[in-house]
């Protein structure tokens, strides 16, 4: 299949090419050009017209909590919100959310963001689901819901021992098994992984020393990557310090964690010296600008994490899950807080929301849209009030677009969206699914 576009994003690396388009074949894009030339070189092939619009990879969603949809809107616990991160966890969220969630509300919200997050133009996600109530089978559950909705994902338990050594024991084990049950071939064009697991904990204040080195352990016998929050707020650094000495990263750097095989999402609030270790050992970092808003946790220090070499990938952490607006947000607040218009290019924002991201899961050959690589792309309206030139597509894109733009997607060669629908999808049986859902958590809660 040929996709015929005004203007093809090979990577947010290179410049935008006008006339350029690509072709898919066995889940895989096998040619990039000319649009010209793709007609005349591949003449049987089928032809799909994009005029007056961009094509580029699909976003990857690198940290986000599908069953948080239900959240939103939920009335706030009695004696009023949350005041900080310690009584967001302790007097909502893990009471209120997490503690109450079931099998059958896990799934619906899957389903619902699944459909979100593909009608915005993002074809690869991370989910951590924590809900001890949903244990055991709620990850094969969540694979049966992606599978349908032909997402690539990662998708693991968020283990923990804040909800007693049984719930410890058996967080684990539901990591264990579903990364087992995981088809992990890789080798060959096209069997790129679509469903796969992650080993995950929560952080060093809900799971001990012993705990975290065990499912790290667990997860290297497996071959698979170890996921953890990492200073979300002040909360952990000062818990870490008091209670174990050292800082959560550093507690990572001496059991031999931070490094490649471990990705830290979050590291909102590092040290100097945390930072450097984060770069220097090649910790993979996920950044969630709108989230780490939402709680009051702060600002992460990407621009400073990027400069030393970190892979840094963006995600929607369960709260809006529209990456255009996740990357503006990205785009705008590390200009503001280092009062610096020049920090954070919008082509860096892309590549963080596209192949960045990818690698902070370590998705092998997805996020660019060169032959070898997964056929995951997005088509969106590039048609904008002022020129488009190669100099200023990608800008447009970040500070002007968002998923109501997003006209078609392909998965792994397979179209998902066609003419800003979801195929498959019966959109207001989702949804009224969804909130019936969230109306026994809330009522539950
Ligand atoms: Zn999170």
């Amino acid at each position: 299949m040929l996709i015929l576009p005004d203007w093809l994003i090979v990577a947010a690396d290179q410049p935008p090419l006008a006339g350029h388009g690509v072709r898919t074949a066995g889940g895989l894009v096998t040619d990039v050009g000319p649009n010209i030339d793709l007609m005349s070189t591949y003449p049987d092939d089928l032809q799909v017209d994009a005029e007056g619009h961009v094509v580029l990879p699909g976003f990857v969603n690198a940290h986000t909590h599908t069953y948080g949809t239900l959240a939103h809107g939920i009335p706030a616990p009695a004696g009023g919100g949350p005041t900080d991160f310690w009584s967001f966890l302790a007097d909502y969220w893990w009471p209120l959310v997490e503690d109450a969630l079931d099998i059958e509300m896990v799934t619906a919200a899957t389903n619902w963001a699944c459909v979100e997050m593909l009608r915005s133009g993002t074809t690869s996600f991370y989910d951590v689901v924590e809900a001890p109530n949903a244990l055991p089978g709620v990850l094969a559950a969540q694979r049966a819901i992606v599978e349908d909705r032909g997402l690539r994902a990662r998708l693991s338990f968020e283990a923990t021992e804040r909800a007693g050594a049984d719930v410890a024991k058996r967080s684990l084990a539901e990591n264990v098994e579903f990364i087992d049950s995981c088809h992990r071939e890789t080798d060959g064009p096209g069997r790129l992984p679509h469903v796969d697991g992650l080993m995950c904990w929560h952080t060093t204040f809900t799971c001990s020393i012993d705990f975290i080195a065990e499912a790290f352990a667990l997860a290297a016998e497996r071959g698979v990557l170890s996921h953890a929050h990492c200073n979300e707020g002040t909360f952990e650094g000062r818990w870490a310090e008091d209670n174990l000495g050292m800082r959560p990263v550093e507690v990572y750097d001496s059991l031999g964690i931070a490094g490649p095989r471990f990705q830290a999402s979050q590291c909102v609030q590092l040290t100097d010296r945390e930072r450097r270790l984060l770069a220097e050992r090649g910790v993979r970092i996920t950044h969630m600008p709108l989230a780490n808003g939402e709680v009051g946790g702060g600002i992460a220090p990407i621009p400073e994490l990027a400069t030393a070499g970190a892979t840094i990938g963006l995600g929607s952490d369960g709260y809006i899950n529209d990456l255009y607006e996740v990357m503006r947000g990205a785009f705008l607040i590390h200009k503001a807080r280092l009062q610096d218009p020049q920090i954070m290019p919008a082509r860096q924002v892309l590549e963080m929301a596209t192949e960045g991201g990818a690698r902070a899961l370590g998705m092998d050959r997805v996020g660019r849209l060169e032959p070898g690589w997964a056929a995951d792309v997005q088509v969106v309206d590039a048609s904008f009030p002022t020129p488009v030139t190669e100099h200023n597509l990608i800008e447009q894109l970040v500070l002007w677009r968002n998923g109501s733009h997003v006209r078609d997607v392909l998965v792994a060669g397979r179209w998902r969206v066609r003419n800003h629908e979801v195929l498959d999808a019966d959109i207001d049986e989702l949804q009224a699914k969804t909130r019936e859902q969230a109306t026994r958590l809330w009522t539950r809660s």
